[in-house]
């Protein structure tokens, strides 16, 4: 008993501690971390913050004496511990705390604590044996790889958790099943508001890439996943020779993996007592193998009900996205036509023609606008009722419709009005078509309730060619209609063609 309170790594001495400090540690973790950022800060200038919070003292001396650095004798006075931890070595003692932090305190909090930090101890392993200069930076990018998943933590611990004890491999897959961001893009970003350096924001980003990442750090980083995966649930056996072969990407080979795997669960628990938080049991590879059948069944049950989950959630988008654009479509086909006749109404009159004048400007070919109008309409309608008559303008918006050509466009513009647009070479053109149209309707006998009936139509034409033809929309119209005017005048039932514009 004696002999553990003395020790400073003991997991006794350091939970009661914590206990009696609180949020006081956090509150100097933040601070430090606040001066540790800053490009130009000294050990020096950490001791005195450091010195100043008992808490985050004890924890600096609990780092300095902790296995990764092998010290001969145990370190006792802050400046010594500061100096040895340096500046970033304090930066990552504090963002340990801040990460951590981020989960509650729970009955299966362990599950998110050990992943976040087995990953930045598993990141400085790796950089130790294959880049040296990143191992504060590689323990800061590990700290951060599943950050996405701790901050989940605090608005829905179930969730998190869940996500958490699936396989890796799994994890952003199952993100997307529940509707969530993919736990790289959450973590990058939280990393960005510490304002860590964009390397190591990437480093997170990219950490569960189906390829090797190109930056160095990433590829410690993403390589650390995979040894961090190995203890996690699945199939250790499979995921130590995906992360081996992560490694040699580093070129590390079989025996710097082994003794990374062999130190990775004992530092786990390690920095679950500096940090003062419960990492729950650490299992050997060796202990995990033996179990390592339950495991894979179990994950591969876990990873159908996750494929599955998805397959439905995004069959689901799907059809709602379909119907969407159904509905759209419905929608935009309802604005545009008329429901008596199912013409094109004026609407789609309106933006045709300025697009028409446009291209024949363009195009030098001319366009002509008719307007059709219904002689003695009104009769029809006195004679036989306004249902019969409806009977006679749709039979006549679908006679107009086969007439004319595709290219041209039959649209009813109101009452027993319709507007035909040709784009075409000629006004004799124009009024060729339109004396066809006459013929046809006035050969039609229009089968109604009421027997057959027979109409006429009058249409007055207008024609534009010219440079300047684009900005003619209004002046076709008026001239069309002095020109159908002229028509009814001259007896109806005929077509009049105004000059040329
Ligand atoms: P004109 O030869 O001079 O064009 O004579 P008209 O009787 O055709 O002309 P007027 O403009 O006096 O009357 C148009 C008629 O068209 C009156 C109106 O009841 C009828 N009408 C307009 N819209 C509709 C409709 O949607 N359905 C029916 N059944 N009749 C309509
Ligand atoms: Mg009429
Ligand atoms: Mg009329």
């Amino acid at each position: 008993m004696q002999a553990a309170k003395e020790n400073p790594t003991s997991a006794r001495s350091s939970r009661s501690k914590g206990q009696a400090t609180g949020n006081l540690t956090s509150a100097g973790a933040v601070r430090v971390l606040q001066v540790a950022l800053q490009d130009d800060c000294s050990p020096q200038d950490l001791i005195s913050l450091v010195r100043g919070d008992p808490g985050f003292a004890l924890r600096t001396l609990n780092w300095a004496n902790s296995s990764a650095f092998r010290r001969p004798r145990p370190v006792t006075d802050i400046s010594q511990a500061v100096s040895l931890l340096g500046v970033r070595g304090l930066r990552n003692l504090a963002l340990g705390v801040v990460v951590t932090d981020m989960v509650p305190r729970h009955a299966d909090d362990h599950h998110l604590l050990a992943v976040g930090l087995r990953r930045a101890l598993a990141a400085q392993a790796v950089a130790k044996r294959a880049t040296p200069d990143l191992v504060d930076t590689a323990f800061t990018a590990g700290l951060f790889l599943e950050t996405g998943i701790m901050a989940m933590a605090g608005e829905d611990m179930g969730r998190a958790v869940a996500v958490a004890t699936s396989p890796a491999g799994h994890r952003t897959l199952r993100e997307r099943a529940l509707g969530l961001a993919p736990h790289p893009q959450v973590g990058a970003r939280l990393a960005e508001t510490h304002r860590l350096p964009a390397d190591l924001v990437t480093a997170i980003r990219q950490h569960h890439d189906l390829t090797p990442p190109e930056g160095r750090l990433a590829r410690v980083a993403w390589a650390a996943e995979k040894v961090a995966s190995i203890f996690e649930a699945g199939d250790p056996r499979g995921a130590k020779v995906e992360a081996g072969a992560a490694l040699q990407t580093l070129d590390l080979t079989g025996p710097d993996l082994d003794a990374i795997v062999l130190t990775l669960p004992e530092a786990v628990i390690e920095a679950g007592q500096i940090f003062e938080r419960n990492v729950g049991p650490q299992p050997s590879l060796e202990a995990l193998l033996l179990d390592a059948n339950l495991h894979l069944a179990n994950a591969n049950l876990q990873y159908e009900a996750v494929v599955q989950a998805l397959e439905r959630t995004l069959a689901e988008k799907e059809v709602l996205a379909r119907q969407l654009q159904e509905a759209n479509a419905r929608l935009t086909a309802m604005a545009e036509t008329d429901t008596l006749t199912g013409l094109p109404n004026r609407r789609v009159l309106t933006v045709t023609l300025a697009r028409e004048l446009a291209r024949a400007q363009r195009t030098g070919q001319g366009l002509a606008l008719a307007i059709v109008d219904l002689d003695h309409f009104k009769r029809v309608n006195d004679t036989y009722g306004h249902a019969v008559g409806d009977v006679v303008l749709a039979a006549v918006g679908r006679a107009l419709t086969r007439v004319f050509r595709g290219s041209d466009l039959v649209t009813r513009y109101g009452g027993e009005e319709f507007v035909v647009l040709l784009p075409t070479a000629s006004r004799i053109d124009a009024s060729i078509a339109l004396e066809r149209a006459r013929e046809a309707i006035q050969d039609l006998a229009v089968e109604t309730p009421a027997g057959p009936i027979k109409v006429t139509m009058s249409a007055g034409v207008a024609y534009t060619s010219g440079p300047r033809c684009q900005d003619h929309a209004e002046l076709l119209f008026s001239t069309a209609d002095a020109a159908l005017y002229e028509a009814k005048d001259a007896g109806r039932n005929r077509v009049v063609s105004a000059q040329p514009i």
